[in-house]
């Protein structure tokens, strides 16, 4: 294997896969030939129907490691995105197939070409450690080993960033074609298609981190901070308008109830069915023929508003935020100012059911007190071993997604039951497993050092359910008790929709 023989196999690879003609081909082989400094392409002829079988480049560009000697991300991003159409020619082939067949079948398409081209790294994406339980209602849960783990402080530090970086963050479209530098990865893959929402300029792409089957990712144009408002109900109603087999959410406003990117307006959505879409109804708030306020039977505080009339169902969800970004019930903490500063918002989600619009609006309040100084309804300190990121909006849809240290740190955990040290031995050489401490400890009182490997592991993977379970039961702003019912039902009253 050398350079010639590569750059003949990459150029193959986009002719099979990335859509390119005879003559791109022979274009990239001799691209890459200059890329990798050399001057007339290999007479050799090369397993061409192993090229055609490949789902994505990963064998490729283990390849090109190992002739590199090191493993280059950037310089492997960069040939994938020299072998990618243009940012235009996406666009344009995305339109065609949404005016010819429709738009389900462009955005497949669209997710497809993503991953051929190594921008969604579906084989690293494959080893997440991905499962489902239920307790009072269901719950996913993955723990993510691509996506770095971000807390609260740095999330607020980023809002502060300074101007000059460039891109200004990792949203924005800067980011299409860019090589990357010491703070953003590279992106000369990335490949995003423009919208019009509200008839404002927004694009949409793909989450890298890919969370589930197209994870899609739909970012303002401007560099322009998050906000929940009556824009916002609009925009999301007009994506599904455009998508109707997909939902689209958006993060409250506010941090530590927000995501991990506060400082440019974004939504997330996609066509998984999330567990809040299962959910039932606790509570009818009110009905008429034209639209319908839930109360939904859930761990955390969620009205849904259904409507086949969109106009209806944008003015009910704006009355529900503009009541609730106001409303204050000091005896269960929910405080809706200190001073100027807002502590109520919600994390709204929008889809379809054929005709019908569906919307769930998850009350969220960010205040934090003595008692509780990383936040009143955000995890409480006892679960932050396992997750201390704000509880955003996946979440809040019991859609848990945990740092890939956790993986390591289980394996930590079953490690230490075998071996014959104390919890303070393992813990000096273990440093980063202090937080876990009380959770050993609680552990070591139940169970004994030679329990058996298998069953240890389902008995860790319970306790990280239950406390995803817990962590989301903190997020909610009136308490699943009969006492938090009566609030609850107090906050409904001001909503006046009876009178
Ligand atoms: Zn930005």
């Amino acid at each position: 294997m050398d350079f010639k023989i590569l750059a003949k196999k990459f150029a193959f690879y986009a002719y099979y896969h990335l859509n390119c003609n005879s003559y791109d081909r022979i274009y990239f082989e001799n691209i890459l030939l200059s890329l990798f400094h050399e001057e007339i392409p290999t007479n050799e002829e090369i397993n061409l129907e192993e090229i055609k079988k490949m789902n994505v480049p990963d064998t490729l560009i283990e390849e090109l490691y190992t002739l590199l000697k090191k493993k280059d991300e950037s310089f492997a991003t960069k040939i994938m995105g020299i072998l990618t159409k243009s940012p235009s020619e996406v666009i344009s082939q995305f339109e065609k197939s949404a005016k010819e067949i429709n738009t389900d079948v462009a955005l497949e398409d669209f997710y497809n070409l993503q991953i051929k081209n190594y921008y969604i790294r579906k084989n690293e994406i494959d080893k997440n450690i991905v499962w489902s339980c239920k307790y009072e209602y269901p719950l996913e849960i993955t723990i993510n080993l691509s996506r770095p783990e971000k807390d609260n402080k740095e999330i607020k530090k980023n809002t502060i960033q300074k101007e000059e970086i460039y891109p200004h963050c990792a949203l924005c479209k800067e980011n299409i074609g860019y090589a990357g530098n010491f703070l953003s990865s590279p992106r000369q893959n990335l490949r995003v298609i423009p919208l019009l929402l509200n008839n404002e300029k927004w694009f949409m792409q793909f989450s890298p981190y890919c969370y589930y089957p197209q994870h899609i990712i739909v970012i303002n144009e401007k560099h322009t901070p998050m906000c929940i408002n009556k824009n916002t109900f609009i925009r999301l109603c007009d994506f599904v308008d455009k998508f109707p087999l997909y939902f689209l959410g958006s993060n409250s406003d506010l941090p530590i109830v927000g995501g991990s990117i506060l400082n440019h307006e974004h939504y997330q959505g996609g066509k998984h069915c999330m567990p809040l879409m299962k959910s039932k109804v606790k509570y009818e708030i009110f009905a008429n023929k034209q639209f319908t306020i839930n109360y939904i039977d859930w761990y955390n505080s969620v009205l849904s508003v259904e409507s086949e009339n969109r106009m209806i169902l944008i003015e009910i969800m704006n009355h529900i935020l503009l009541t609730w970004e106001n409303y204050d019930d000091k005896d269960i903490n929910i405080i809706s100012h200190t001073k100027n500063i807002r502590h109520n918002t919600i994390t709204p989600i929008v889809f379809k059911d054929k005709n019908r619009y569906k919307s769930y609006l998850i009350l969220r309040n960010n205040r934090c007190n003595e008692q509780y100084p990383f936040g009143i309804f955000h995890a409480h300190p006892e679960y932050h071993f396992i997750k201390k990121e704000g509880i955003g909006l996946m979440e809040s849809m019991g859609f848990f997604v945990l740092p890939g240290r956790l993986k390591k740190q289980m394996e930590n955990i079953v490690d230490f039951f075998r071996q014959d040290k104390t919890l303070e031995t393992f813990l000096s050489e273990h440093p980063d497993m202090y937080s876990f401490k009380v959770f050993l400890k609680d552990l070591m009182s139940r169970y004994s050092k030679n329990i058996d490997t298998e069953i240890l592991k389902n008995v860790l993977k319970v306790r990280v359910e239950k406390i995803c379970r817990n962590i989301l039961l903190n997020t909610a702003v009136f308490p699943n008790t009969e006492e938090g019912k009566e609030h609850a039902f107090a906050f409904f009253k001001c909503l006046k929709f009876n009178e």
